[in-house]
Parts: structure tokens; sequence; C-alpha cells
């Protein structure tokens, strides 16, 4: 969440510091700013609420040479959106911006009384707490930050200027991501590597704890104990392609598209389908550690949480004694939940980032069991905790609503569940349905999505007269009728809930109206004609059904069929998901709203 960027060297900073947060603009938007510091000592600082577009319009009347300076876009936590608000803040010769909270801040606040505030926000009280410390430029400003840093509690990632020394970035991180790009006589800082591709690609992780001093030539990182550390320059893996919208005119709508190149990313040399085995490296697990494991918790939140329900339904189908638990990691962390003997936590986050999934992590670690990431982002921090892992290689997902993600941590771990599965000795018989499926999966999405797509659209313009949606599904369509729910509430604002086809008659259907439409997943298979009864019972009592359904000869009297051709029988449910991501998608264009950057929400959720 937010996005924080930095510039030092020979080249404009103003420049660099907003194309930089256009980059990172899916990870907070409801405010930015920029300062840049002139040789002369005269801070430049410009700050507007609402899109980068603001800002930018601002910045025309002030335009700046400088080559030195931070910017921040916002995803409030404490204070509403507005300019005063906005970062970066000032407190005497010091400006900072700030990813995170500072939980502490009323008790800050108050020992800082004589500081004239300005803004309600958090971030404001450690700028100033890092002033009173900073005696007028009489110390470095590195040992300042560090000096008001080990009074904070909380989670951060800042960035830090004085225009007593415009030469130099401080930089911190506690729990929310910072990256130094090295270029050729520039220093960059990013709060995401994507806001450096085009400048560099050697790049720093800063590591929790950690605080740098960075000037044009040199970095210097120490620990809040004054540890030296010797920086580790990595490559950055994306390309500059991956983050641009490819003729598409909407990130959403590119992720959704691309899902057959994303899970064949994901599949890319993890299946041998003559022997109809799966072969995962990274979780680093013996075949002996395997055969022993009984039980999975998967921890996520949101999508990540839906995935880890829809793969817990088939691990749980083709491995014999595993019991497999979806927990939401915001509710998970606070539980003190006794984790059984014999467990392993799949630990599920695209960005790799998610505050509350990073602190189920090292919960989870500290009783001693084995953590596996499911995670996009390389090098993040979830990735770089936990005990191994497999990346689901997605690329960079831009859209707040995550698309493509969802379906490759879906297949990841599910492939995990089969090299569980092949090494307690399952018969091959079971398991190989499921592999000869997940490899074909690529081509039947790209076939449904080219079959779909025009008619979901379609569709989608005359639902929008509802005021509420319900999504209904059966076993493992169930999951996946509470992932079509998150995706049309968060883009479209059409209030919409999942309900367990069984679960209607125990009050949801209560509800049935002119006010509401229903999706029904209606996938073939053992339990769909259960689902027809459900779907009569919702018929009665005059419901507007759509259903998405995959049985050849469907004729139930709803009030729309989207139908999908294919043989893939055990992930149908999957393919049902595109047609509720594309009505999301297509709901909100004919609504009128912004479909990648919906209210109130942002990407990487780096705070609780
Ligand atoms: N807590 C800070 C604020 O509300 C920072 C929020 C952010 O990460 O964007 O301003």
């Amino acid at each position: 969440m937010c996005g924080i960027v930095g510039y030092v060297g020979e080249k404009n900073a103003q420049d660099f510091l907003v194309s930089g947060l256009k980059r990172l603009e899916y990870r907070g938007y409801d405010s930015a700013g920029i300062v840049t510091l002139g040789a002369d000592g005269e801070a430049t600082l410009v700050r507007a609420k609402g899109k980068i577009s603001n800002l930018e319009e601002k910045l025309a009347g002030a335009k700046r040479n400088d080559t030195i300076g931070i910017g921040h876009t916002r995803w409030a936590t404490h204070g509403e959106p507005s300019e005063r608000n906005a970062h970066p803040h000032q407190a005497g010769p010091i400006y900072l911006v700030h990813n995170g909270i500072i939980e502490n801040y009323k008790e800050l606040k108050k020992a800082l009384k004589d500081f004239d505030f300005k803004s309600e926000t958090d971030s404001e009280v450690l700028a100033a707490l890092i002033e009173s410390f900073y005696g007028e430029g009489k110390y470095p400003l590195a040992n300042a930050v560090v000096q008001a840093l080990k009074l904070v509690k909380g989670t951060y990632g800042i960035a830090v200027v004085s225009v007593l020394k415009p030469d130099e970035i401080v930089v911190a991180r506690s729990g929310s991501p910072l990256v130094i790009g090295i270029g050729h006589d520039e220093t960059l800082i990013a709060s995401d590597a994507s806001a450096l591709l085009g400048h560099t690609k050697q790049a720093i992780y800063l590591n929790d704890g950690e605080v740098a001093t960075v000037t044009e030539k040199s970095v210097e990182i120490k620990t809040l104990n004054a540890e030296p550390v010797s920086a580790k320059v990595e490559e950055i893996e994306t390309n500059l392609a991956a983050i641009q919208k490819g003729g598409y005119e909407h990130f959403l709508l590119k992720e959704i598209m691309e899902q057959p190149d994303s899970l064949t990313e994901t599949l890319r040399g993890r299946m041998n389908l003559e022997d109809g085995v799966v072969h995962l490296g990274g979780p680093g697990l013996s075949e002996a550690e395997l055969r022993k494991i009984k039980h999975l918790v998967i921890v996520g939140c949101g999508t990540a949480y839906h995935a880890g329900l829809l793969a817990g339904y088939y691990i749980e189908k083709f491995t014999p004694e595993i019991t497999v638990e979806a927990v939401i990691a915001s509710e998970y962390r606070y539980r003190q939940a006794y984790i059984p003997e014999d467990s392993v936590a799949l630990i599920v986050s695209q960005s790799g980032e998610t505050a509350d999934t990073l602190a189920c992590l090292r919960e989870i670690k500290k009783q001693g069991v084995k953590t596996i990431g499911i995670v996009n982002a390389i090098g993040s921090t979830i990735a770089r905790e936990v005990d191994g892992g497999t990346y689901v290689h997605v690329g960079p997902e831009i859209s707040v609503a995550s698309t493509k993600a969802f379906t490759s941590q879906v297949i990841a771990m599910v492939m995990f569940g089969l090299t569980i599965a092949q090494a307690k000795g399952v018969k091959s018989g079971i398991l190989k349905p499921y592999v000869s499926e997940i490899a074909r999966m690529p081509e039947e999405i790209r076939k449904v999505l080219d079959e779909v797509r025009g008619e979901v659209e379609k569709i989608a313009g005359k639902y929008t007269k509802y005021e509420h949606g319900i999504y209904l599904g059966r076993d493992v369509a169930y999951p996946t009728a509470m992932e079509g729910a998150l995706k049309l509430k968060e883009i479209s604002y059409v209030d919409a809930n999942a309900y367990a086809f069984g679960e209607l008659k125990h009050g949801p259907l209560a509800l049935i109206d002119d006010r509401f439409f229903e999706m029904a997943l209606l996938p073939d298979g053992e339990l769909y004609d259960k689902a027809v009864s459900n779907v009569q019972e919702v018929l009665a009592r005059g419901g507007h059904i759509i259903a998405a359904t995959n049985v050849d000869k469907f004729d139930l009297p709803v009030e729309t069929v989207v139908k999908i051709t294919t043989d893939i029988e055990l992930f149908a449910p999957i393919l049902m998901n595109l047609v509720s991501q594309l009505f999301a998608y297509y709901m909100t264009i004919a609504k009128g709203y912004d479909v990648d950057q919906p209210r109130n929400l942002a990407k990487s959720v780096t705070v609780e």
C-alpha cells in the first residue's frame, strides 16, 4: 500500500518522482506529493488531493531543476485524504514520506507538545520526532532517524531528506518494502522495484530493521543497532512490457485475458505429463517430510484466502488422511490456534508483503511449523522469510482486483497437494486426471475467454439495475462463488455475497426479490442435481438467475445462461470464475467506475 519514491543524482528529480509515482499509483491514490531540494537549501513541496494527475497539474507551476527529492502516493490510514494530510510531511528542515502505521503516535505526539502539528497523520509525528533528535543538523540525519525509530511501534518504510544536507536521502524499513536502485551517477528509491524499470535493473532490497544513507554514488546500510550491513545487489526480474497495458484499455482486462500465459508460467518445468507427475522444487521438503504431512494450514487475505479455500477442497479430495484449513490472516494472527504436529503452513500472498499474512508467517514459524510461500512478487518479504516456496510467476498484477494471481495460486497449491499425494503413494489413477487437466488448463482458459467475453459484456450491461448480487455454488464451486462476489463488490460497488447452495434455506433465501440477481455456478458432476434443486428453490421465489455452466443439455428456465464449452471436469469452476471476472469488469465499465483503482482500496496491503 502507498508508494514511496526518491531520487538523488544528476538528472531532474521531479521527472523521476512523478513517473515513479505513476507506476506505483495502484498502491494508493487518495493523495500524493513530492519535495525536491535545491543546492541553495530551498525546498519545493507540492502536494495534491486525489490522483497523480492532480499533482502533475500543480507541478506545472512549480518546475524545478533540483536533483534530489522524495515522493509519496498515499492510502490514508490516519486522517482523511486531503492536501494537508498528504506526504511529504515537514518538520523544520526535515521532510519525510512514510508507508505504514505508527501505532504509538498518540503517546509520541503528547511528548512532542511544542511541535505545531499541521496534519492528522501518524506520519507527521515521526517527522517531528526525527527533527527533535536532529539538533538543527548537529547530528547526522541517519542518527536522528535511528533514535526516533527506536521509540516507534508499528510498521514503516520511510524516506527522509533535510534541506541542511541536500545530497543524501535516509531510508529505513520495518514491515513495509523499500528498494534502492543503483544507477549511473544516480541512486533511486522505491517501495516497489517496478518504479525503477527503465532506469536501472540493479537493486538492493532493504531488510526490516535496516537504515540506509543514500547519495548519488554511495549506499551505506546499518542496522538500528549501528552494525554495518554489506549490501547485496540483485537483478530486478520484471521488465517494462509487463507493467504496461499492452493495447488493453485497462490493466484488469489485460490481466484477465493473459491468464492462459500467466498460468503457463506457473506450470513451466513443474509437470511431467508422461508420468503424470508434478515436480515442485521450491518447497524444499524431502519425500519423508511430505509423507508425514497430515494437516495443511493455508493463510491468506481476500482473494488469496479464497484461493486457499478452493485449493483445500481439491487437496482433501485426492490426498487421504489430510485435513486442510484455510484461514483469514487478520483473524488467525490473534487466534492463538494450536497447530497440530505434522502440519505445514502455506502462506499465500500476491505481493508477498501483505501485513497480516506476514505477521501470521512469523507467528507460525515461532511454533516450529514449516512454512511454504505461494507468492508472486520475487524477492518480497514473505518470499524471503518462508522456509521454502513456490512462486506463481504470473508477472506484475497491477489492477487492484486480483484475477490472474487467483487462478495460479489455486493451481500452485493443488500442485503442492499433488506432490504430497505422490509421496504418500496415492495411486496414479487418482492423481493423473488432476495432472492432465492442469496441463490443459491454459488452453482451455484461452478458449473459454474467447467464447464468453462478448456475451458476458452484453449481459453485464443488463444487470446494472440490480442493487445486490448473490453468488451460489456447491463444493468447489462455493469458494469460487466467494471469489466472484468479492470481484463484483470491490470494483463495481454492487453489494455481493456468496453462499453455499445448501445454506440458502437457512437464511439467505429470505432476501430474494427484484433488487437481487443471483449468479449460480453449476459445474457438471456428482452434486449437479443437488444444485439444480437449489436453483429451483430460488426460481420458485422469483429469482433473477444467471447460470454459468458446462452442462451440455442445460435446460433450467433461468433468466440468463452463460454456457462454457469444455471437457475440463475437475477444474470447471476455475473456468466459471472467468465469467465472474469478466462480469465484474464489464459491470464496472457499464457503471462508469474506475476499474483498476477502485475507491478506498489499494494493492499490496502493507497495513494491518
Ligand atoms: N499512516 C500514514 C497516513 O495515513 C501512511 C499511510 C500510507 O501508507 O499511505 O498518512
